[in-house]
């Protein structure tokens, strides 16, 4: 597999990323953790990265547009925040999947697009490879010059039965080093939600780098085969 060069994002205090990702991602975990689950997370993201007990007023919430305002760091604390009070990674990954179901709720143009053809096309397979690439062509488009970079991309590896989802920006574990295996649970979550919504079937999907752990991208594999159905 061919990454790229690595890209300047993920360690730069520069980037900043959509109101949108932050608010989704606090409306999600509050959902599933409760008020006071969620209160515990925002006070030990203020220890990680002081000034992020501002949150704990929804007032100060970023609202959910796509202006770039939020330092990626935010992002990633909260998630960092998440892991430290206890948040496991099944618990994770159903944060993402629910960001998932809201940002269907204010699609982007291309995965709008997709929805309309993903009914008439014939199976798992094609349906997943489809919403996997309207979803990076989305992304790439909320950050202007990620597209001309290809920082985020879908590859598919026939031999091994699986597309890659690889994400040079490493937003979702932005300025995180030194972890000793992939942390990005949540953006998992994110990409099977997607799949699920897209197919009605849970992927089966595995990070298999990241660059909290020191690797050029974050790799996502997605299995042509779905795990199981969502009517059990
Ligand atoms: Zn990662």
């Amino acid at each position: 597999m061919i990454i790229g060069e690595k890209l300047d994002l993920h360690n730069n205090p520069k980037r900043l990323l959509p109101n949108v990702y932050l608010h989704q991602a606090f409306n999600a975990s509050r959902e599933l953790l409760g008020n006071d689950g969620f209160v515990a997370v925002m006070k030990r993201a203020d220890t990680i990265l002081p000034g992020m007990g501002r949150y704990l007023d929804e007032e100060n919430w970023p609202p959910a547009d796509t202006e770039l305002l939020v330092p990626a760091r935010h992002y990633s604390a909260f998630f960092q925040a998440i892991e430290e009070v206890g948040g496991g990674r099944a618990q994770m990954v159903t944060i993402g999947i629910r960001t998932a179901q809201m940002g269907f709720e204010g699609l982007g143009p291309a995965m709008k697009a997709t929805l309309s053809v993903l009914k008439r096309l014939p199976g798992f397979r094609w349906r997943a490879e489809t919403v996997l690439k309207a979803m990076a062509d989305d992304l790439m488009d909320v950050f202007p010059g990620d597209r001309e970079k290809q920082a985020i991309r879908v590859e598919t590896d026939d031999e091994r039965r699986l597309f890659l989802f690889i994400d040079r920006t490493g937003d979702s574990c932005h300025g995180r080093n030194g972890a000793h295996s992939p942390i990005c649970h949540v953006y998992r979550g994110a990409i099977i939600g997607a799949v699920k919504l897209a197919t009605g079937k849970i992927p089966n999907v595995r990070e298999s780098a990241c660059m909290a752990a020191g690797d050029d991208a974050c790799v996502f594999e997605v299995g042509f085969d779905a795990e199981e159905t969502d009517e059990t």
